[in-house]
């Protein structure tokens, strides 16, 4: 029963200095959030002791029945938070669930068609340095000049190609994509239609932006973006089939995975019911308003976002053609304690790790409390900053003013 504190000190002062971090810095990361309480008691609890390799009911290991009760609560919530039929709550993470998915559904060498990492896609949608460019044949889209998807390009690229598969799906594109239209491809060259609703199924669950359910073959998710919960992936999927369902099932284990995280699965059942309820809605609301507040902000200081603004909870700011890059933005918010990543735009003329870009994403400082006011004069700041990336006093100035504001919102008490 010893603590950490007591008998690794060394680990203690490294898990207190992040949450110090956590508190005292304003996280802009898009793909981050903070979970609950009651979430990180469930991934802490003595679930992670447990092996319970299959499924509820269907263990190759005996004293599952109480771990059954928590990955059954999981998937029940699940299907009604997305109004579907098949739900697996298991994959490890999201990476996982996408495998899981391209080997349920392809065979190696066959042709996918995603978007493009340089344009906002996911690594694991077909990237060479992935599996799923490595194992697959892999065509990638983009966005145009706009910054907005081309859904006559992709048409187009469809038809060239003939994909088995089209993978929908993003991590830096802040617009809505059309599912619908996407569908209508893939039946027009008989491709399965994928979507991975990662960085929005936090908006989709609340019913603020639209749900791809209804469009899609298979659909995976992450379950710590804007859905707030732990880390890890989930499968789903409306009126699939039976026989797609049991690829999934069996793809997922005993294909790529051993034991579940069963502590994991009981903290994705806590997050799954904080999003069931009323006020995960008026969160995701405000995240949205919070982040076209400071895609307002950036565009009156000069600054271009690409597309033009944003309909989710991400955008990007587009630094081409000014001298600061994206690593150096990064590295002078960071002094400010304000967390952003670079992020590669549409036509970056720089590499991939310098960048003419920064993503940044409300749905952290959203969870803190901030309104659109708190946003608005964060936005300030970061432009007070990009303005002037080599002014350590400007650094300095912002730096207090952040520290103040993170005060005012505490985000564990
Ligand atoms: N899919 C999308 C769209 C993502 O943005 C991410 C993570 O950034 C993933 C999948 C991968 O999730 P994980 O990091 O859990 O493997």
């Amino acid at each position: 029963t010893a603590t950490i504190a007591g008998y690794d000190p060394e680990l203690a002062s490294a898990i207190a200095s992040e949450v110090a971090r956590q508190e005292d810095h304003v996280e802009l990361i898009a793909s981050e959030n903070y979970t609950s309480v009651p979430v990180m008691e469930a991934q802490g609890s003595q679930l992670t002791n447990k092996y319970a390799e299959g499924y509820p009911g269907k263990r190759y290991y005996g004293g599952c029945e109480f771990v059954d009760i928590a990955e059954r609560l999981a998937i029940d919530r699940l299907k009604q938070l997305y109004d579907c039929n098949y739900a697996n709550v298991q994959p490890h993470s999201g990476s996982q669930a996408n495998q899981a998915v391209f080997l349920a559904l392809l065979q190696p060498g066959d042709t996918i068609l995603g978007m493009s990492l340089a344009h906002g896609g996911h690594l694991t949608h077909g990237a060479k340095v992935n599996v799923s460019g490595k194992l697959f044949n892999a065509i990638q889209y983009g966005v145009d000049e706009q910054g907005l998807l081309d859904y006559d390009e992709i048409e187009r690229l469809a038809l060239e190609h003939k994909p088995k598969m089209i993978v929908a799906g993003f991590s830096a594109y802040s617009q809505v994509m059309d599912w619908a239209r996407f569908r209508a491809i893939a039946d027009k060259v008989g491709a399965w239609l994928f979507v991975d609703m990662a960085h929005v199924a936090g908006l989709i669950a609340a019913g603020v932006y639209p749900s791809p359910l209804e469009h899609a073959h298979v659909v995976t998710s992450t379950t710590h973006k804007t859905l707030r919960g732990p880390r890890g992936g989930v499968i789903l999927a409306r009126g699939a089939g039976e026989e797609i369902e049991k690829k999934l099932q069996s793809v997922v284990f005993p294909g790529i995975q051993g034991g579940p995280l069963m502590h994991v699965i009981a903290a994705k059942a806590v997050a799954f019911k904080e999003a069931l309820e009323p006020a995960f809605r008026d969160y995701q609301v405000q995240v949205v308003k919070n982040a076209k507040a400071m895609a307002r902000t950036f565009a009156d200081r000069g600054y271009k976002i690409v597309s033009g603004g944003t309909e989710n909870h991400l955008m990007l700011i587009d630094l081409i053609g000014r001298e600061v890059t994206g690593k150096e933005a990064e590295a002078a918010l960071g002094k400010a304690h304000i967390t952003v990543n670079k992020n590669a735009v549409p036509g970056d003329p720089r590499s991939p790790f310098v960048t003419s870009g920064l993503r940044i994403g409300t749905p952290a400082v959203t969870t803190r409390g901030y309104k659109e006011a708190d946003v608005t004069e964060l936005a300030s700041w970061i432009c007070d900053v990009l303005d002037a990336p080599a002014d350590e006093a400007v650094q300095a100035r912002v730096r207090e003013q952040v520290t103040a504001q993170c005060r005012r919102f505490p985000v564990y008490g």
